[in-house]
């Protein structure tokens, strides 16, 4: 397969849709990234790695490290984990609050804002440093030291944080949250802070894509039955109410954020991860979903 003249093709069909939507404002950190900007970096588990664009500019991951902190409370918790929170789509926004009432404090999925605070919770109880150790979770599967999170991009998105908090409050109403709610916030902000590149994006969700070999990075180990499960929790539930949309168009497991970026896995093929900043209404990238549309199309390789 020519993986790099298939990005060319990409890159020359999505050019009308390229100044569709616009950047999170909700953020102010993230208002200021330029818009125009697109990458997309391709791993394969033979080891050949395919980039075009932007694909060393790093970026806000937002809510794709809602994968990475779900990761590290699987191998804490197990099973466990499943009584506070659900693995169904939400079918609803990011930050609803409504159905997390309806449903008396226990999220919809681990991906939704929700979902993720409560693990941010869980994370809290198992260490002492969770903001170190996620870091150094992240290097290790990324396979670069130079991964850090923005302390702007952190402050800025807790100075209104509203909903967020709102969300967390509800939570600890319903007992769901057992620390402190702001400690639970500062985690939850700095994981969503982190930015990484397309290239480093892509390395770090090819063993999700190695779905055969059970998973050990920094002392996280999955096995490969929960390998499995993550796979489909991201299929149902990585796009928030776009997830079925996502499926339908793509038709890979993956997660998106709004900083505009999209990780995705083929199971025993490849990592993919994409990245430009305009977003469509529910919160993903415009040009990201393009691209991985064309690219599964292109090349007939993805999971239906
Ligand atoms: N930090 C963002 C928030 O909590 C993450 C949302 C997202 O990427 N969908 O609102």
């Amino acid at each position: 397969m020519n993986y790099t003249s298939i990005f060319e093709t990409i890159h020359h069909e999505i050019q009308p849709f390229a100044h569709l939507g616009q950047q999170a404002t909700y953020i102010p950190a993230l208002a200021r990234v330029n818009p125009n900007q697109f990458g997309i970096c391709l791993h394969t588990l033979e080891g050949e790695t395919v980039a075009l664009g932007d694909a060393d500019v790093r970026f806000s991951i937002q809510s794709i490290s809602k994968v990475f902190s779900l990761a590290m409370a699987l191998h804490f918790e197990g099973e466990n984990l499943w009584t506070r929170m659900g693995r169904e789509p939400s079918g609803t926004t990011f930050n609803s609050l409504v159905q997390l009432e309806y449903e008396h404090g226990i999220p919809r999925n681990p991906l939704i804002n929700a979902g993720a605070l409560v693990t941010a919770d869980v994370l809290l109880a198992h260490m002492d440093n969770p903001e170190e150790y996620f870091l150094e979770f992240l290097r290790t599967l990324a396979g670069t030291q130079e991964v850090c999170y923005n302390p702007e991009v952190a402050e800025s998105e807790q100075s209104c944080g509203y909903m967020n908090a709102a969300i967390a409050n509800l939570l600890k109403h319903y007992g769901n949250i057992r620390g402190d709610i702001d400690r639970v916030l500062h985690l939850y902000f700095m994981m969503c802070a982190v930015e990484m590149n397309c290239r480093e994006l892509a390395q770090a969700f090819l063993p999700f894509a190695n779905h055969q070999q059970p998973f050990g990075y920094a002392g996280i180990t999955l096995t490969t039955s929960q390998i499995k499960r993550m796979n489909a929790i991201m299929q149902t539930c990585g796009f928030y109410d776009e997830a079925g949309e996502f499926s339908y168009l793509v038709g890979l497991p993956g997660k998106s954020g709004v900083g505009g970026g999209i990780a995705a896995i083929c199971p025993s093929r490849y990592a993919i991860a994409v990245w430009s900043p305009r977003l469509n209404a529910k919160g993903n990238s415009i040009l990201g979903m393009k691209a991985l549309e064309l690219f599964t199309t292109l090349t007939a390789e993805s999971i239906f």
